[in-house]
């Protein structure tokens, strides 16, 4: 059953982008400038992936959040990119049940984007998503009660500051939420890479996650940095190799890096929610595992 799920929601989602003026373009594996996934709480990389290739220094992509800021600013304003992503978290976090050292996001950006614009795409795609399946794998579905587990509100989904469910909940807030909510919930102002914007004056983020109950995280995004000044001072200022973001840094100096918004949905924790499944490991075909390599 989750097989059936998980290529009807690729093509649901996939088809429903193409339909709103979105180009779909091709996934990059090895490149100079990934996402540093850094400064990040909730990051937890054990070792980054790296090769020589004709004398440079190349990594496996941990996401296409640079590439997607290029791409719209200069290509096309509305891309998507089913993109593997690697991340080789550390041993620990096998017993979660909700991270994967490899797995795949479906990255999007939009030029001149922000919160409320992903926010109303977000929710209509996963609506018409959980609409769709309910109809059309019903016969399959209802033995094993599929879908019966979720509830979407009627209106929009409700926001939460990451900051002040830390200060009422504590370091451990994110377990709280999944664990109180009944609904996906958005969760707003978290502090963490470069490329997310942050207002200087109210030191606010302007980024974005989706939670789900019983599970967490199932998106992550933002509005996006797009001023020289302000990309190169809060790379220094986070320790970021600037020498792997050249070409990211020259556009910006150049003035030709768009304001864009944009998020990642990872394909495999929204398989494991829409299936209640009892882990990823149950979603992925080729399960990657922390800590574990299978022999396939
Ligand atoms: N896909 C995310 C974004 O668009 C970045 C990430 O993978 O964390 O911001
Ligand atoms: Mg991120």
């Amino acid at each position: 059953m989750t097989t059936k799920v998980l290529s009807y929601t690729l093509n649901s989602l996939v088809s429903k982008l193409i339909e709103s003026g979105f180009v779909w373009t091709l996934p990059v594996i090895l490149s100079k400038s990934t996402d540093p996934l850094w400064p990040d709480p909730g990051a937890s990389i054990e070792k980054r992936i790296e090769a020589e290739i004709y004398g440079h220094q190349v990594r496996m992509t941990t996401s296409m959040i640079i590439h997607k800021m290029v791409f719209c600013s200069l290509l096309h304003p509305k891309l998507f990119i089913v993109s593997p992503n690697v991340r080789i978290e550390k041993r620990e976090r096998q017993k979660t049940g909700w991270h994967a050292y490899e797995f795949t996001q479906l990255d999007f950006e939009i030029q001149n984007g922000d919160f409320e614009t992903v926010k109303k795409m977000v929710e209509k795609l996963l609506q018409d998503l959980i609409h769709d399946v309910r109809r059309d794998l019903y016969d399959d579905t209802k033995n094993n009660g599929l879908l019966k587990h979720i509830e979407l509100p009627k209106k929009g989904f409700p926001i939460f500051d990451a900051q002040e469910l830390q200060r009422s909940h504590g370091q451990y807030w994110e377990d709280e939420i999944i664990r109180s909510i009944k609904t996906p919930v958005w969760v707003r102002n978290i502090p963490r890479e470069f490329y997310d914007f942050e207002d200087t004056e109210t030191g606010k983020w302007d980024n974005y996650d989706l939670f789900v109950p019983k599970y967490g995280e199932i998106l992550s995004g933002a509005k996006r940095e797009w001023e020289y000044e302000k990309i190169i001072r809060k790379m220094k200022r986070d320790g970021v190799n600037v020498d792997l973001y050249k070409e990211l840094l020259y556009l910006a100096k150049e003035g030709k890096l768009a304001p864009s918004a944009g998020a990642g949905i990872g394909i495999e924790r929204l398989v494991t929610w829409l299936c209640d499944a009892k882990n990823i490991e149950r979603v992925q075909p080729f399960p990657k595992i922390p800590g574990v390599v299978l022999d396939l």
